[in-house]
């Protein structure tokens, strides 16, 4: 493989060298694109006939294809190596732009899953839509987000078209053609497919609309047929934008059922085995509208009964529940739901009728029905018809079947399951961190790089050599985050301070504003002479917000705020610095985490299904200051309490905390007012808006995801972290046990669990 690769390679690169070239890196790219095609053509091809599993998904944030193939074919070596020989610059794949297809972790955890079917030979297809300008490019001006287009179609060169598999799309107001767009994800023995759906037709946004600097309006331009495929996650505060997006989760949905019947009807079986041939993952109830589709494309062309299509149905759906937020359990109004899919609609009617007539209990039925006081309840459909549900980490597992699905649970007890996680270790170690992934073949030898469990062996190698040379790996990814920091932006970053990392979505839930509120905290003690031999930290956040959501986009100006004062202090610019990198995505990412010390993960308990970048950063030996919740937990079971810093209430405690009143701490602790009235009245700015929402509420209830309940354990811990860092063989040690115990996060291994406990292919 390796030789047909630099083979393929070194002919194209001929091509390009010589003369100058316009857009080299795009260039480059296209022909790093066709040397990879050139391996796929002598893989194992797709068998569209044989059976498969489907992961529906409205997000993909797969990274750069490029570096993704390069990880499951491990050629990433021999493109540097070839690369180098014919005078180009190794470096240039890193700067390949990531298609922007998702918002998170939901997106990534299906392109992790995606990425570990094929290398380890199952056949998982992904489909999603194929956005035109995905998730907005992010920039920081005047301390605020700014949002611009992304015009990721333009660098990925891996899309075929397929015009001969379209589909047409009908509405209520009209009919839309569904054109696929395949990319082939590739593992060492076999090719998958990610079948991404664009709606025609479609015409460009204007720009003009951006350059005024304002997302929403282009966003509005769209509103109609022709912004199907246009944007991830349109604003769906109006009736337009609601009856938006349930077009596009349709457009996709009944897009990829029908290529699908047309890929079973290559193996001329009859339709009764259909639930032998395939099995469709919802991924959250974003694609839930594909069971009522398949339904009634099994009675109206197949000539089903409504009986029998439920029954095939069932042995095909299973769903993954990514939230408890009550938010974000999609509902529709009904009659909107019936203006845009009047076919579809009926169907829906008749689950809900059999829904009705098979449980007796009056009371459970109100709270399972599917259809109920005139809204439409899409998670409720998909637990009633998937022959299984899972959660995504073993506590949010249990909340499900506690609090949202309880009901169902006791209905249907053996339904429900956890699948906890996984990450993809090919990009997130192999690729990621060279240093580190050198020092495990060194020590354990090459198989965990097929067999991430393995890496646990790692945790024995723990002489002061090996210590020394694990430091040594992360104070030099510390020096190349600093570098690309600094020809990013200027920004100066000491990679001598300590780097506490919290990076993800900006969102109330996962508190980036207690963190910032703890720098804030740590800065009045060093102004006040209170604070003690702090070992110097630099606090990095990196994250988007969504486009209308006021107070995670006053936290991202707070953190740049809090960062420009500290940046004009003389004495805490020794101490602290804070700095925010703009456009997080995974290409940021990936240089992010290898240079980790801390990893911040600290959602209110219960709030975070899972979570997976704080699997990535345990991995490249990030400890966690956390709360008990999500994933957290469970790498706290295998790397150790104390090798960790957990802080914060406990689900269960929140459980009882009846009455809470933040005004009460806020009275009561002259730690924790002063730095909250620093919102107000602060050096940096007016905050008022993050001042009431801690203090008064609105909508919401004050301080409802308990910043200030869980301020004074978060600063313990922050403290406690810093103490441990300054004896560095120590902390070196705890991060070793980390990495170890991150080998129980393998994407592998949780896509295999889908199968042998969901699929069964
Ligand atoms: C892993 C990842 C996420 C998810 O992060 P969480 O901390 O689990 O919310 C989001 N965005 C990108 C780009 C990622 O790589």
């Amino acid at each position: 493989m390796k030789e047909i690769f630099q083979k393929s390679l070194e002919k194209q690169l001929e091509k390009l060298s010589g003369k100058p070239q316009k857009n080299m890196e795009r260039k480059l790219g296209r022909a790093i694109t066709a040397a990879l095609m050139d391996v796929f053509c002598t893989l194992p091809q797709r068998k569209a006939a044989s059976p498969r599993a489907a992961y529906f998904s409205a997000e993909f944030l797969p990274g750069s294809f490029i570096t993704g193939s390069l990880a499951n074919l491990d050629l990433h070596n021999t493109l540097k190596t070839t690369l180098r020989q014919k005078g180009f610059d190794p470096e240039c794949i890193e700067r390949l732009s990531d298609p922007a297809l998702g918002n998170g972790g939901l997106g990534r955890l299906a392109a992790c899953l995606l990425d570990s079917a094929a290398a380890t030979d199952i056949p998982l297809d992904g489909y999603g839509i194929r956005y035109r300008y995905g998730i907005f490019q992010q920039k920081i001006s005047g301390c605020e987000q700014t949002e611009r287009p992304d015009l990721w179609q333009e660098d990925c060169a891996f899309e075929k078209e397929h015009r001969d598999d379209a589909v047409k799309v009908s509405f209520g107001d009209g009919e839309v053609t569904a054109v696929p767009f395949d990319i082939p994800i590739a593992g060492k023995n076999r090719i998958n497919r990610l079948r991404l759906w664009q709606c025609e037709p479609c015409t460009p946004v204007d720009f003009n609309a951006f350059k005024n600097g304002d997302i929403c309006l282009a966003f509005k331009e769209q509103n109609n047929a022709e912004a199907i495929s246009g944007f991830l996650y349109p604003p769906d505060d109006t009736v337009e934008g609601k009856a938006l997006r349930l077009k596009q989760q349709y457009f996709f949905s009944a897009a990829s059922v029908a290529s699908i019947l047309k890929d079973f009807s290559k193996t001329g079986k009859p339709i009764n085995c259909l639930g032998e041939y395939i099995k469709i993952q919802l991924n959250d109830t974003h694609p839930t509208v594909a069971i009522p589709e398949l339904i009634r494309l099994l009675c109206e062309d197949y000539g089903k009964d409504f009986e029998n299509a439920l029954k095939i149905s069932g042995e095909i759906f299973s769903y993954t529940n990514h939230t408890v937020m009550a938010e974000a359990l999609e509902c529709w109004d009904e009659a909107l739901f019936c203006r845009i899919l009047p076919k579809v609609y009926p169907y829906v009617v008749m689950l809900n009728n059999h829904l009705r007539q098979n449980i007796k209990s009056s009371e459970l039925i109100n709270k399972i029905s599917i259809i109920k006081d005139g809204t439409v309840r899409m998670a409720n459909m998909a637990v009633y018809v998937s022959h299984k549900v899972n959660g995504v980490a073993k506590i949010h597992s249990e909340i499900i079947k506690e609090s949202v699905f309880k009901e169902f649970y006791t209905l249907y007890p053996q339904r429900f399951l956890n699948i906890t996680n996984g990450i993809s270790h090919r990009r997130w170690l192999c690729l990621a961190n060279n240093g580190l992934s050198s020092f495990a073949d060194a020590r354990i030898g090459t198989d965990w790089r097929d067999n991430l469990p393995l890496l646990d062996e790692i945790k024995n190698y723990n002489s002061v050599a090996d210590l020394d040379e694990l430091m040594s790996i992360k104070a030099k990814n510390k020096r190349q985050l600093a570098d690309y920091v600094k020809a990013n932006g200027g920004f100066l970053l000491d990679p001598d301070f300590m780097f506490s990392v919290q990076i993800k979505r900006i969102h109330e839930y996962k508190r980036q504003l207690l963190n910032i509120l703890a720098v804030l905290g740590l800065y009045i003690d060093l102004k006040n002479g209170e604070l003690k031999d702090f070992y110097p930290t630099a606090f990095i956040f990196a994250g988007k917000a969504a486009p209308g959501y006021y107070n995670a986009k006053q936290v991202i100006k707070l953190i740049n705020a809090v960062s420009a004062l500290l940046e004009k202090d003389e004495t805490a610019r020794k101490y602290f610095k804070v700095l925010f990198i703009p456009d997080y995505n995974v290409k940021n990412a990936m240089k992010i985490i290898p240079a980790a010390d801390l990893s911040e993960q600290l959602s209110t308990a219960g709030t975070e299904a899972s979570g997976t970048g704080n699997m990535k950063l345990s991995l490249n030996g990030a400890p966690t200051i956390g709360t008990l919740d999500g994933a957290n937990i469970e790498i706290v079971d295998y790397a150790g309490m104390d090798n960790n810093y957990i802080f914060g209430a406990k689900r269960s405690e929140l459980a009882c905390l009846t009455n809470y009143d933040p005004m009460d701490i806020y009275y009561s602790s002259d730690r924790i007012s002063r730095v909250v009235d620093l919102l107000k009245q602060g050096p940096f700015g007016d905050f008022t808006a993050l001042f009431n929402s801690l203090l008064f509420g609105s909508y919401d209830p004050a301080d409802r995801y308990k910043v200030l309940l869980d301020y004074p354990s978060y600063m313990n811990a922050r403290l406690s972290a810093n103490e441990d860092y300054k004896n560095s063989r120590i902390y070196a040690e705890k991060s070793l046990k980390n990495i170890a115990a991150a080998a129980h996060f393998s994407a592998d291994d949780t896509v295999q669990n889908y199968n042998n406990k969901i699929w069964n292919i």
